[in-house]
């Protein structure tokens, strides 16, 4: 049994500390949780709620996630077995560096990026790998949904379905609705940051960049209907391409409603995703931390969103010298999430696989010392998982 330590309180780590207080309630895994944030009140929050829905208590603390030192003297206080990084892709390297530092196990779900350079890769996180494995520990990145579960799909079709896989398309769909005329389902600056980026995939050896959404088909989403997807660049795509080398191709593409696409094309065009820094009446902002402030809080927008997300892989490749093609997703209900969590299903399709994740971690089901992505271990106990806390798959052969 581990003592978990949760960094952030977003829309992601309520889901994912609420599904952990679930899993301490059945003695799985976990049997103290911590979680801490800039803003305690946030966790206290969280903490609160799951007290009363789940009879649990859990600890908060406040904490500086980009101070590495303190982030070590917290876990050295509290005695943490292993960090769950629900904070922001920024503090991705701080608190690894902690956890070299007091040689516990990390866990996260998004790739590094530093603030001034909107960069997508794990190069700078799987340059830690040699640190990881003297300091006795492992390092897990990517467990959210995609990256993570999408990774885990891959991993499973390899080990299971598969003799060679040639191409992957990675699809995200959300048909959910919260009203607004433009909001983002987590983080809007990371959101921004991401969409707005070129896109990338890899065909045949090389990769191919294409200007921002630029790329789009039609796929017929089960449960949801056709949806206009987009094609954009991912990390998972990056460790996805090294983890399996027979990889002829793959992409991933992305569902945007026509108001949330005219929107983004319209901030972009007047300079409000700049990331970089400007002056404003004697104040310097960065234009895009700026536009964060205003839009809602993706936190807010569980109780208003309704609808579903489908986000799954469609693989081929050959099996007993036949080509083989299949599409393993996973369907999520808005509504449904609200209700159990009081999150929206992006919060919560990638809440539950940080706690899986991390439960895997604690639980030494995954083990194995440095820095390793979602694909590189038995996919088989992660799908089980996922079956049992929310997020039932399917696989149907095209
Ligand atoms: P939010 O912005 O809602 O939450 C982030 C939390 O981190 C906030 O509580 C914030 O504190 C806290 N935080 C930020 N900076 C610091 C700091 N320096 N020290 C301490 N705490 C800090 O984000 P989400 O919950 O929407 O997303 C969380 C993570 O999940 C992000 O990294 C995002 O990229 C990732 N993600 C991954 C997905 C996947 O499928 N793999 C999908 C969606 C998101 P405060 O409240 O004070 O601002």
């Amino acid at each position: 049994m581990k003592h978990l330590l949760i960094i952030g309180a977003g829309g992601v780590s309520r889901v994912a500390t609420f599904k952990a207080a679930v899993a301490m309630k059945n003695n799985d895994g976990f049997n103290k949780i911590t979680l801490a944030s800039r803003t305690k009140s946030k966790c206290d929050e969280i903490a609160n709620f799951i007290f009363e829905r789940l009879g649990v208590s859990i600890n908060t603390a406040s904490i500086n996630a980009d101070d590495s030192a303190q982030v070590a003297s917290l876990i050295e206080k509290i005695g943490a077995d292993l960090l769950l990084n629900l904070a922001l892709p920024y503090q991705d390297l701080s608190l690894m560096d902690a956890c070299e530092k007091t040689k516990i196990s990390y866990i996260d779900t998004a790739n590094y990026e530093h603030p001034d350079t909107a960069k997508f890769e794990y190069k700078e996180q799987w340059a830690k790998n040699e640190a990881f494995k003297n300091a006795g520990i492992l390092g897990l990145l990517g467990s959210g949904f995609d990256p993570g579960v999408t990774n885990v799909f891959c991993a499973y079709a390899k080990q299971n379905l598969f003799d060679e896989i040639y191409e992957i398309d990675i699809l995200d769909c959300n048909a959910g609705d919260h009203g607004y005329a433009f909001a983002t389902n987590f983080n809007p600056e990371i959101n921004l940051r991401e969409v707005s980026a070129k896109g990338r995939y890899y065909k045949d050896g090389k990769w191919i960049e294409t200007e921002p959404l630029s790329e789009h088909f039609s796929w017929d989403y089960p449960k949801i209907g056709p949806k206009e997807s987009y094609l954009m660049y991912h990390e998972e795509l990056e460790s996805l391409v090294k983890n399996i080398p027979s990889l002829r191709q793959i992409r991933f593409f992305m569902t945007f409603g026509e108001s949330y696409l005219r929107h983004m094309r319209c901030l972009e065009n007047v300079g409000m995703l700049r990331i970089d820094e400007v002056e404003h009446n004697g104040v310097k902002i960065v234009p895009i931390q700026f536009l964060k402030t205003l839009l809602p809080d993706p936190a807010s927008l569980g109780a208003r969103t309704k609808g579903k997300t489908n986000i799954g892989c469609v693989i081929s490749g050959v099996y007993k010298n036949k080509a083989r093609k299949v599409y393993i997703y996973n369907v999520c209900d808005h509504e449904e999430c609200f209700k159990e969590t009081n999150a929206q299903a992006v919060s919560y399709t990638t809440g539950v696989p940080a706690m899986i994740g991390a439960k895997l971690v604690a639980k030494g089901v995954w083990s194995a010392l440095g820095v390793k992505n979602m694909e590189e271990f038995d996919a088989k106990p992660f799908m089980d998982e996922l079956n049992q806390n929310g997020l039932p798959w399917e696989i149907i052969e095209l």
